[in-house]
């Protein structure tokens, strides 16, 4: 499944909405392409306080109900179709539920793509211990 394919099932639900005072949701949309080849979608909460989580962590946890853990491709984007590179607590999240993931391709704008090593060198963790 190609990147432009990804970026349209996000976008169906980058929908910035808010629920109240202090809750919004969808600013930011993410798709993932498993390693086993479906997608899942998630989208970012915005919180008081910052209770609140990115996409592609909602995005993961969609993955994890399915039992999968490698991810092949990832995208996310806003409401305008803007390509945002994951933030740094996401990339970190992301090569700790599978060491497979530094391999994961990731758009990082309209037409950058990079490895999730590449996004996240002189990682702490040990990457010759692939027992986590
Ligand atoms: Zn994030």
């Amino acid at each position: 499944m190609e990147f432009s394919a990804l970026k349209e099932r996000a976008l169906a639900y980058a929908k910035y909405q808010e629920v109240n005072r202090f809750v919004a949701f969808g600013s930011v949309a993410s798709a993932i392409l498993t390693k086993q080849g479906n997608v899942y979608v998630g989208i970012s909460i915005d919180t008081a306080c910052s209770m609140g989580f990115c996409a592609e962590h909602s995005a993961i946890a969609e993955m994890l109900k399915h039992q999968e853990v490698e991810i092949a491709k990832l995208i996310a984007v806003t409401e305008s179709g803007e390509v945002v590179p994951p933030c740094g607590r996401c990339r970190e999240f992301i090569t700790q539920v599978s060491p497979e993931n530094y391999k994961t391709q990731v758009m990082v704008n309209s037409d950058t793509v990079l490895t999730m090593k590449e996004l996240l060198p002189f990682d702490w963790k040990p990457t010759v211990d692939k027992t986590w």
